[in-house]
């Protein structure tokens, strides 16, 4: 099969594994590969996601800060990951059809809203298609990735358990400043199940403990950066690896990004991050502690940090536009969510009472602050947006941009080491025009 041609015709590789790539890579001809290296959206052309309903969607168009060089110069291509000897039964069982018992249930019968009825003879039943995908992602529980990045004391430990009401952050050792002066930004993951009406997640949380804690925080966002990637490596790994079935998914679908309250809008080290990482990850920007701010306050903090994040190029999460035919109080519900930018929010981990009742908030001689008072802060919002209206949607933008650079990245870089192996090995390509085996 002549795959060059196909490539020209700009199709892709069908067997789209690192193998099937090289392979694919190997096959075609100098033109249609000069061609390839040209025309392919890897560092300098990243993948731009289809015109949908987002046309406001952040497209990554320039060159990421750090290409992650997977093959740098070493002519070899790694090792696709295979399975250990003591994974091999895991390994040999995994091609066997799963039992009648472990597949979720057959959707037929009583689920089936029109089965009963004898009159529609037109019914075919494919309506009951979002039945079955309902039951089967049930089955399987849901994930969900959320790094939180800020300097320490903003108030994210405290927001992250607000949010989820779970106490994540139980075994925290908080640092003396001298520990601080010298610590570098870590890395940490705290994970949790959550069952809500038989639905189960899998919430994981990513925190950056020593973000902009040190004397010179100079390019603190890298090891933020590499964790990143390093996640989009696994994937990439076990996304071409034989055993596809079972693959962990710890790609990083929204990062709540921690703004200072105390500040005159953003701050060098809050740009540097954000344009380190906008086009890794969805970046949801907070103004935290909003309760040590008045209204007005806040109001002129939301506008200056909009106009900054717009005068330096940052490209933050952008919500999908509406559909026309929503109804009207939909679309001014979104239109409030998308001005409430940053999400200005008030975090406690206790219950007070405020007036006859019993709600989370922060007690001050003057009064009670409540998080979940929309009046407040814009804590609700956030929260709504996170898990019951948009959460499905970072996923998709990680999945469908995010992760679709990366991986377009490392196919460009793979093409060059190819096209530098040819070049160094003059004989291969006589041997390829003289068509010897
Ligand atoms: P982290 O280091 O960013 O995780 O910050 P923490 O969640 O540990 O909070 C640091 C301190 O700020 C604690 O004393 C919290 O009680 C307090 N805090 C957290 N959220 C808020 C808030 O929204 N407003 C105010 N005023 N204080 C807060």
């Amino acid at each position: 099969m002549d795959r060059s041609r196909g490539w020209q015709g700009s199709s892709v590789p069908e067997d789209r594994t690192e193998a099937g790539i090289k392979h694919f890579l190997e096959d075609m001809d100098d033109a249609g590969l000069n061609k390839f290296v040209k025309d392919f959206p890897g560092s300098e052309n990243c993948h731009q996601p289809e015109a949908k309903t987002w046309g406001s969607r952040p497209q990554v168009l320039e060159p990421r800060p750090q290409a992650p060089d997977l093959y740098q110069d070493d002519l070899e291509f790694r090792p696709p990951s295979w399975p250990q000897a003591s994974d091999s039964q895991q390994y040999c069982s995994a091609s066997a059809p799963l039992s009648p018992s472990a597949r979720p249930r057959s959707p037929w019968g009583k689920l089936d809203p029109y089965d009963s009825s004898e009159d529609d003879k037109e019914y075919v039943g494919f309506a009951t298609l979002p039945n079955q995908v309902h039951r089967k992602s049930v089955k399987k529980g849901f994930d969900f990735t959320l790094m939180v990045a800020g300097e320490s004391g903003l108030g994210k430990s405290t927001l992250v358990n607000s949010l989820f009401l779970t106490d994540l952050y139980r075994d925290r050792k908080l640092l003396s400043a001298e520990e601080r002066i010298m610590q570098t930004v870590e890395i940490t993951k705290h994970a949790v199940d959550i069952e809500e009406k038989g639905v189960r997640l899998r919430l994981t949380i990513v925190d950056t403990p020593g973000f902009g804690d040190a004397v010179n925080n100079t390019e603190c966002w890298k090891p933020v950066a590499e964790y990143i990637d390093q996640q989009f490596e696994q994937y990439f790994r076990d996304e071409s690896g034989l055993n596809r079935k079972n693959i962990q998914d710890n790609r990083v679908h929204c990062c709540l990004y921690f703004i200072s309250p105390f500040g005159h809008g953003l701050r060098p080290l809050d740009v540097e991050f954000m344009k380190a990482l906008h086009q890794r990850v969805n970046i949801v920007p907070i103004l935290a502690k909003a309760d040590t701010l008045t209204p007005p306050e806040v109001e002129r903090k939301k506008r200056k940090i909009r106009e900054e994040i717009e005068r330096f190029g940052i490209k933050v999460y952008q919500f999908p536009d509406c559909d026309s035919d929503e109804d009207e109080d939909f679309k001014l519900q979104d239109q409030a969510l998308k001005e409430s930018i940053p999400f200005a929010v008030i975090g406690s981990n206790t219950v007070v009472e405020a007036r006859g009742r019993r709600v989370r908030g922060r007690l001050y001689p003057w009064g009670i602050v409540e998080v979940e008072n929309p009046g407040h802060c814009d804590f609700v919002k956030l929260r709504t947006m996170l898990v019951r209206t948009h959460m499905q949607d970072l996923k998709d933008v990680t999945r469908e941009t995010h992760y679709e650079n990366y991986r377009a990245q490392c196919i460009q870089s793979m093409t060059r080491l190819v096209v530098k192996e040819r070049n160094r090995k003059p004989w291969a390509q006589s041997k390829q025009v003289l068509g010897s085996p």
